[in-house]
Formats: structure tokens, C-alpha cells, sequence
């Protein structure tokens, strides 16, 4: 009996110095706090003969999400002179500019939402949304509104696959991918850590959350903010192999005669969406919730709910705004 429970704690000791722990790391990227957390396991690190360690592999790891979304922000954020996007605001007008095949592809895909919502996702919306500053309290008066509104028109941008270049049929539109490109990034970063033998993993930008696998064993729990209740969670909610994406109106805005200004445009009036508080949307592909749940909160409850349920793909969870909380079709079933 004794030489039994000797031999089983040998056993025990042995399979404990297989290493294996989660890694965790945070940063300010996009204009946003970004959070990356994995499994990692020592055989993971010996298939790389360069990494001695588990630390050093998971290092590695941390540098590569971080270059990632760095490299995505140096190409499409609007605030920086000589990003990809800033030149073709500048040019595009103007010129018929030949572009990477990446913003190509996220061209393509917002424009192929635009059309799916009939243009309550639009990237040109920014045509007005610069004239927005909500740190500053400041919003474009009725007639620069006015003004602007014929420069919102996804259907100006003109594209050319064979060539990958880029038109504007107007000489002010401006395009801004605010609305898809943290999803993009998050769904690049899980893909380069499945490439690296990751198997558990959850990447996060903002309000764009995606997941590779479980939480080794169990779902990982992904909350929804509570709209009005800062620190507080509305939902949260057991998901494994998805992503999920938040649009809300109290990320970025301010509050003049009781109106909420938010970062959430509307591109039919050119001021912000106010139909609901916040829009969830679930689904494989980050890049799809994260356009999603801007274009279904600027849809509103009625005609965005009817086309969630129109994508067996995606499912919604919305808060209205009475606080009252919706779910697509999917959801209700499980
Ligand atoms: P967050 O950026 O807070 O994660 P969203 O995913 O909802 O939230 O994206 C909001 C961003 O989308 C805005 O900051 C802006 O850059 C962009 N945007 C705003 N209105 C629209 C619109 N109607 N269509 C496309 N993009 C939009
Ligand atoms: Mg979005």
C-alpha cells in the first residue's frame, strides 16, 4: 500500500514539471488599452529551438501582439500624418491611389457592409466626424453638417481589385476605420499566436474581444459594460472559439442641454446614433462583429435585430434605451 502512494506521488511529482501557466499583458495601443492573455506550455516553447524558457517564449509572444496592433495602428489611424489611411484622405480625393492589399481588403469589407445596411455602416461617415471633438466638447453646427452630408457615400469610394487602388468620386470625402479596425486587429494578433502553436488565448482592443479556444477547460467569461454604471457589467458571458464586439455610446462622448454627443455617427443626419445605448455582437470572425455592432447600433433595435437575424453567422445582444436588454434569435434558442 505504502510502495502504492510512493509510486503515485512519483508519478504526480513527474507530470508537475511539465511547465505550463497563463501569460497575461496590457498596453495602450489605438487609442485604447489592449489585453492579450494565453496558455502556454513548456513543450509549446522546446517545438522553437531559439527559446530557452517558457518566460522567454511567452516574451515573444506578448512583442509579437504588441508589433502587431502597433503595425496596424501606424497604417490606419486618422491622427497620424503618414499613416496609409491620412494619405489616401489626402490624395484619394484627387488621384486614383495605388494601396496595400490589406486596407484594400478592409475597404472591401466595409463596403460590402455598407451595402448589406443600406449605409448605416459607412466609412466616409468621417467625412463629418473629424469636425467631432469630444475631449474637447466640440461638434460640427447644422450647416457644416449640411455642408458635408453629400461627401457621405460609401458608394464614392471607387475600387479596383486587379489594380488595388483606391478613388474618391468626391473631392471631400474622408474615410476613417474606426469601426473595424480594432476588430482587424484582433483577429490578426489570434491568428499569429495560432500560427506559434497557441491553443488558449484571448486578445482584446477596446471593445473587441477575441478568443482562441477555451479557458482550458471552462469558457472564458466575457463581460458587456454596464451603460450607465461605470465598473459595472451588464452581462457577462460563457464563450469559447468566438468573437464578440461592443458599441456603445458612453466610450467617447459629452452631454450639452442634456444631449449625448458619442462617437457613433449616423451618416444620414451626420450627428451621433441614438436609438440604443449598446450593441453586442457575437460571431467567428472579429473583424465582422466589431463593423457589426457599429452598424447595428446605428440601426437601432427594430431594423438592426432584423438583420442579425438575417446572418445565421452573428447574434446581438442590445440594450435599448430604457435598459431593457435584447437578444437575436440565436440566443433565445439556447
Ligand atoms: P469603439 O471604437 O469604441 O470600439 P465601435 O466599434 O462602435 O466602438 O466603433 C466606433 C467608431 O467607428 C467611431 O469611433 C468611428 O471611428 C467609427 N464610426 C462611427 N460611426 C460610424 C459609421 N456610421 N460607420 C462606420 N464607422 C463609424
Ligand atoms: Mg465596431
Amino acid at each position: 500500500m505504502l510502495k502504492n502512494i510512493v509510486v503515485f506521488i512519483a508519478i504526480f511529482l513527474y507530470s508537475q514539471t511539465v511547465e505550463a501557466q497563463w501569460f497575461k499583458n496590457s498596453f495602450k495601443v489605438m487609442g485604447t488599452q489592449a489585453h492579450v492573455e494565453f496558455w502556454l506550455e513548456s513543450n509549446e516553447a522546446k517545438q522553437d529551438k531559439a527559446t530557452e524558457n517558457i518566460e522567454q517564449h511567452a516574451q515573444q509572444l506578448i512583442s509579437i501582439v504588441q508589433g502587431e496592433m502597433q503595425r496596424i495602428d501606424e497604417a490606419m489611424s486618422p491622427y497620424k500624418a503618414n499613416s496609409e489611411l491620412s494619405l489616401i484622405n489626402a490624395r484619394a480625393g484627387t488621384e486614383t491611389l495605388k494601396i496595400t492589399p490589406e486596407l484594400f481588403h478592409l475597404l472591401q469589407v466595409s463596403q460590402k457592409i455598407s451595402r448589406l445596411s443600406k449605409g448605416a455602416f459607412d466609412i466616409t461617415y468621417a467625412s463629418i466626424g473629424y469636425q467631432y471633438d469630444y475631449r474637447n466638447q466640440q461638434r460640427p453646427n447644422k450647416s457644416a453638417i449640411k455642408k458635408a452630408l453629400s461627401a457621405i457615400d460609401y458608394s464614392a469610394i471607387k475600387l479596383d481589385e486587379k489594380q488595388s487602388t483606391v478613388h474618391f468620386a468626391h473631392h471631400n470625402v474622408k474615410i476613417d476605420l474606426g469601426g473595424i479596425a480594432k476588430g482587424y486587429a484582433v483577429k490578426r494578433c489570434l491568428a499569429l499566436l495560432k500560427e506559434a502553436g497557441v491553443t488558449h488565448a484571448l486578445v482584446n482592443a477596446g471593445g473587441d474581444t477575441g478568443l482562441l479556444g477555451d479557458r482550458h477547460g471552462r469558457p472564458w467569461l466575457v463581460g458587456i459594460k454596464h451603460p450607465r454604471a461605470a465598473y459595472k457589467m451588464a452581462v457577462e458571458l460563457p464563450l469559447e472559439n468566438e468573437a464578440i464586439s461592443t458599441s456603445g455610446d458612453y466610450e467617447r462622448y459629452f452631454i450639452e442641454d442634456g444631449v449625448r454627443y458619442h462617437h457613433i455617427i449616423n451618416p444620414q443626419t451626420g450627428d451621433s446614433a441614438r436609438k440604443v445605448v449598446s450593441v453586442s455582437i457575437i460571431g467567428k470572425d472579429p473583424t465582422m462583429v466589431d463593423a457589426l455592432s457599429t452598424t447595428i447600433f446605428v440601426q437601432g433595435l427594430v431594423a438592426g435585430m432584423k438583420l442579425i437575424d438575417s446572418l445565421p453567422d452573428y447574434e446581438a445582444i442590445i440594450i435599448d434605451n430604457e435598459q431593457t436588454l435584447h437578444v437575436s434569435k440565436g440566443l433565445q434558442q439556447q
